[in-house]
This record gives structure tokens, sequence and C-alpha cells, in this order.
């Protein structure tokens, strides 16, 4: 894996930081974006070199490489987000992780037996409801029309789990007009959540991180474009 040099880093921040201002600004001046940064096909050394440059907030989407990296990096105050699908057998490591954020919880069944282990480790996770919303075979997430009655029914069902909002992916398509739909979509799911309580909205990557803030989105995953 590349280790890019600080300058490099401090360009590329500089660029996703400018494109967000200019997004979130156009929606609202009040309208706060967090940015997560990606580091999962990258090396930890960039990282440590993103830290220095101000950057907080770190995603990624393997328990083993969330565990590795926050354990060689504990001595930073660093927040991290897992942001992958978890697999049933690896619930436990994910608590025991403490991550401020779990952005892919994608099934009832999946919070149910997430928040059975929570409750024996006396433990409690912020969590997003992932939501397929472009109805993807080739992503996890509830479906858009379920949505929102699953939302409700693990907010009920599972005292352990604090559900802060949802998380989706962008469509996978070259068209506009597509990937917009799927963002507008999950927005809307989430305004509606929003009078109950939920306050992330977590959608946009490297490819459409612009368009997912003007709909709605207040925190962007981005990885490649910070590492090219
Ligand atoms: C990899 C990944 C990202 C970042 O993707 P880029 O296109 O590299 O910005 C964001 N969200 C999830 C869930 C991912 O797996």
């Amino acid at each position: 894996m590349q280790i890019l040099d600080k300058e490099r880093l401090r360009k590329n921040l500089d660029e996703v930081i400018w494109d967000i201002e200019q997004a979130r600004i156009s929606v609202s001046e009040h309208h706060i974006v967090k940015l997560v940064t990606v580091a999962k096909y990258t090396d930890i050394e960039n990282i440590k070199t993103l830290y220095s440059l101000g950057q907080r907030a770190f995603g990624e989407n393997q328990i083993q490489q969330l565990k590795e990296r926050s354990a060689l990096l504990e001595d930073l105050p660093l927040e991290w987000h897992s942001i992958g699908s978890l697999q049933k057998n690896k619930i436990n490591n994910l608590i025991d992780l403490r991550p401020a954020l779990m952005h892919s919880l994608d099934s009832i069944e999946l919070a149910q037996e997430l928040n059975k282990k929570l409750k024996a480790k006396d433990s409690k996770l912020n969590c997003l409801l992932q939501i397929n919303s472009a109805n993807e075979e080739t992503k996890s997430g509830v479906s858009n029309t379920e949505a929102f009655d699953i939302y409700q029914q693990i907010k009920e069902t599972c005292p352990q789990i604090n559900l802060k909002g949802v998380m989706s992916i962008g469509a996978n398509s070259k068209e506009h007009n597509i990937i917009q739909k799927s963002f507008e979509d999950t927005y809307n799911i989430y305004d509606k959540l929003s009078k109950d309580g939920a306050t992330i909205c977590s959608m946009g990557m490297s490819g459409d991180y612009e368009l997912a803030i003007k709909c709605g989105s207040n925190l962007v995953r981005v990885g490649s474009a910070l590492f090219r």
C-alpha cells in the first residue's frame, strides 16, 4: 500500500473540504457536514498524516483492520467508524472495539443479534440503519418501503442500540438522475425519521459526495479521492 507525502495529502484533503463546503453552503449555511475518511485501501501511515492535518474521523469496512489500526493508533484521539457489512460471528469483536458509529445495520435479524450480545456485555452502540436505496442485488440494506417500519421496530425492541439515523450507498450508475434519485429516496426516509430523533444521514463517497450533500447528506464517507 502506497504511502503518500504530506503535501499531496494536504492538497487532496483541501480539495475535498472545499468541495464539501461549496455543496453544503448551496443547501444552507447551517447545513453542517461531517467528513469520515475511509482509509481501507491505503497505508496506516496516511492516517497519521491526515491526523496531523486535522482529520479525526476514520472509517474501516473490515473488523480485523479496524481492530489492528485502532490498536496501533490508540495514542491518537481518533474517532472510528465501522462501515462494512457485519457478519454475525464478528459482532463481539466489533462491540469490544467500541466504535463511535456503526453504519451498516442492514436487517432486523442483525439488530436483534447485536442487541443480545450488547446486553450480555452491558454495552451500547451507536448505529445507522443501512438502506439499499436503489434496490441493488450487490448491496445489503433494507428496502426503501420497509425502512421506516424496521427503524421503529429496532428502536422498540433493541434498547442496547442507539439508532442515530440512516446510511446508504448511491446507485451504481453513470446516470446522474438515477444516483440523485437514490439519494433523494434515502433523504426522504431520513427526513421522516428526523422528526423522531434521527440526526445522521450518511451518504456520499468519492464519486458522488457533492451530489449526496445537495440531496441532504450530513455525513460523507470519502476514500479514494483523498489517496490519489
Ligand atoms: C469504500 C467505501 C467508501 C469509500 O469509497 P470511495 O469511493 O473510495 O470514496 C464509503 N463507504 C463504504 C461503505 C465503503 O465501503
